[in-house]
């Protein structure tokens, strides 16, 4: 029996959810059993219309540069230009940057999206 598509995009938004991290699209499709690929990019698009999942795209060189995240979750990530591989980083410090530019810009900040690119661990070993 086929999934419905609510299921579906709850799986997908369970998904992003549980990795806590951005997730391209060949990645959830991998990651979401038997369904097809344009089921996927359909759900997705839905999803980010929704603001339950957002995506960002990666100045990399990454065959997809667009990754999904959950909404739910205020990451910060590292993302290694050599290994492609991403870092979640916790949120401190931030509060304190948004009172500040609430104070010096009167801008009241909602939501913030921080992506650190640069080289990993392990990639720094091998290099
Ligand atoms: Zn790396
Ligand atoms: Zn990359």
């Amino acid at each position: 029996m086929r999934k419905r598509l609510t299921d579906f995009r709850k799986e997908l938004v369970d998904l992003l959810d549980g990795r806590g991290l951005p997730l391209n699209v060949k990645e959830i499709h991998e990651s979401a059993g038997d369904s097809d690929l344009s089921t996927v990019y359909r759900a997705l698009e839905y999803l980010e219309s929704q603001g339950m999942v957002r995506s960002i795209f990666v100045p990399c060189s990454c065959d997809r540069s667009k990754y999904y995240y959950s909404a739910g979750k205020h990451l910060h990530f590292l993302h290694c230009e050599r290994c492609h591989s991403f870092y979640p980083v916790p949120c401190a410090g931030m509060k304190k940057m948004e009172k500040k530019i609430l104070d010096d810009y009167r801008f009241s900040v909602t939501e913030h999206v921080l992506l650190f690119m640069g080289r990993c661990e392990k990639c720094r070993a091998e290099s």
